[in-house]
């Protein structure tokens, strides 16, 4: 038998489902991530979860430029960046039941079908796809592990490829009992100067869509860059059926992080904890936010970081590096600027000028040979210069390269991913890897445990001699070359207990301010409440390196 969606009674959760109109991106995600903190700082427990309208199974397979940054969790999925923005705000770790594709949807469906599970019916879209659909919905608030589920329908209302889930939404909350589920729908209200007023039509026509599909939205949220007057406020409510108190005004926010306080002002969480009949919470305690606001928005310093890379067009790319940036900054109050540098036009001829005038530099992660020998030059200009260095997977990668390079002179030495045939291959493909002809979800991923050498710069920082941290990667340190780079002074001081994976590579205090590289991705578990302590020494060593200390 196909797997049916369980009895909607049976879940104790919440559900609220969070559409999109007139345009994308409109910051679905950050309204999501701000309802869901209200909700988590009056007590409830809260997760999001976000449904993707693409065919891929996952965008582990998309290049950055495409969808921006692929996000990673512990239990090992590659996941929209929306679900970064979750753990950012909520602090808590999100797992790879969080982030669906129509491509999962279809996959799950047509193995079940190829097992029988179907045998004699025709496999349709309603009700095959949108039973798995709901099935997916319901599954988090199944085990009593949340109060509230907010899932976030990816794409804008009217797309061909949403209606699946729409359809799956309008048929959830017809079979949820009353009060257990909404829909909170974001719109835009264009703001056309000529005229010098804003315009509600797009707004009134996105729900009409909403409307046909068959959804009444509960809630409107209209994000606008001025301020929404009373009487439009009631036409919008008029036209589109909603109380005018669900007519939530989204301004324009200096940080995404103001944006949950905006919200809290708008007293969205106040709406839907009625519209749900939410019991037992208590005000928000959001203290340890505003003080992390408090800090952001009055700092004492200010550092200069490069960040090198090869997708920095589109910061999206990087948007995890950024926000641990933001975080680590607040935390040391100091205002990070990150000065992108593309990695591609680097040369040893530039480097230097390029670089003039940065605190830090970090080098990004990575794939495939465009820009990596930018990043070695990136590399060789800050160790030889004593400035302040933190190389993130690909990154750590160019500096073990660099220093094969430059120090322990193997002139050739490469990774086997940008050279297969280097005499000197440093970093080379994980020996569990080199059957792997599948591309989708099959490199190193999520998380593993590392054991860091006592008192070396990355115990201090942690604070601790073991650490998790998520990985994202198919190529390694090459062990054998272990010795050389240890007596020449590189430290590998963070392995994997397990495999003898090196994780981290140090250069001593003696030699070099702040010299650091990662094989896993610290800016995954960076939050607003949990700046991540090797983002936070990085921005102190920059901050000491612009004082001259
Ligand atoms: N391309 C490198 C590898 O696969 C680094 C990956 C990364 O930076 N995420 O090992």
């Amino acid at each position: 038998m196909p797997e049916r969606p369980s009895s909607p009674s049976a879940s104790a959760a919440k559900y609220i489902f969070v559409t999109g109109g007139v345009t994308s991106s409109l910051g679905k995600g950050i309204i999501s991530a701000s309802l869901a903190k209200l909700l988590q700082a009056r007590g409830f427990r809260v997760t999001i979860q976000k449904f993707d309208p693409y065919i891929n199974i996952d965008p582990g397979t998309l290049n950055p430029y495409e969808h921006g940054e692929c996000y990673v969790t512990d239990d090992g999925a590659e996941t929209d960046l929306d679900l970064g923005h979750y753990e950012r705000f909520l602090n808590a770790p999100t797992s790879q039941a969080n982030n669906v594709t129509t491509g999962r949807i279809y996959d799950t469906v047509i193995r079940r079908e190829r097992e029988g599970a179907f045998l004699g019916k025709t496999v349709q879209v309603v009700p095959h796809i949108t039973d798995e659909i709901k099935r997916r919905m319901l599954l988090l608030g199944q085990n009593g592990e949340f109060d509230i589920v907010i899932t976030e329908i990816g794409g804008t209302t009217g797309d061909i490829e949403s209606l699946p889930f729409v359809e799956a939404v309008r048929q959830l909350r017809w079979e949820l009992p009353p009060n257990d589920s909404l829909v909170i729908h974001l719109t835009l209200l264009p703001y056309l100067a000529a005229a010098g007023e804003l315009k509600t039509k797009p707004t009134q026509h996105s729900v009409r869509d909403l409307r046909e599909a068959g959804l009444q939205p509960d809630i409107l949220v209209c994000r606008s860059e001025h301020p929404i007057p009373a009487d439009m406020r009631r036409k919008i409510a008029l036209f589109c059926n909603v109380k005018m108190n669900s007519v939530i005004e989204s301004l324009d926010a200096d940080s995404i992080y103001s944006v949950p306080l905006l919200m809290l002002k708008e007293e969205l969480d106040a709406r839907v904890i009625s519209k749900l009949r939410l019991q037992g919470g208590h005000t928000p305690d959001l203290e340890e936010w505003k003080e992390f606001l408090g800090r952001l928005k009055n700092p004492t310093e200010d550092v200069t970081i490069a960040l090198v890379g090869k997708y920095v067009e589109l910061p999206d790319a990087y948007k995890s590096i950024i926000e641990a940036f933001i975080h680590a900054g607040a935390f040391n109050e100091c205002k990070v600027k990150v000065r992108t540098i593309q990695s591609e036009f680097l040369t040893p001829e530039n480097a230097a000028q390029q670089l003039e005038g940065v605190d830090g530099v970090l080098v990004a992660p990575g794939f495939g040979e465009r820009g990596f020998e930018g990043k070695i030059e990136a590399v060789r200009h800050v160790r030889e210069n004593g400035i302040p260095f933190f190389g993130i997977c690909l990154g750590m990668q160019v500096a073990v390269v660099e220093y094969a390079r430059h120090v322990l002179g193997l002139p050739q030495a490469s990774s086997t991913e940008m050279d297969p045939l280097t005499p000197d291959p440093v970093i080379a493909l994980m020996a569990d890897q080199k059957d792997v002809t599948q591309k989708g979800g099959t490199m190193r991923l999520g998380a593993y445990t590392c054991e860091l050498k006592r008192g070396s710069r990355a115990a201090k920082a942690y604070g601790r001699n073991t650490i998790s941290e998520r990985h994202r990667h198919r190529f390694e340190f090459n062990n054998e070359y272990l010795e050389r780079f240890e007596a020449a002074g590189l430290s590998a001081s963070g392995i994997n207990p397990d495999t003898g994976l090196v994780e981290i590579v140090e250069l001593p205090r003696e030699v070099h301010p702040w010299f650091v590289g990662g094989q896993f991705h610290p800016e995954l578990k960076s939050t607003v409440e949990n700046p991540h302590p090797l983002f936070v020494r990085f921005v102190k060593a920059a901050i000491q390196y612009k004082k001259g200390l």
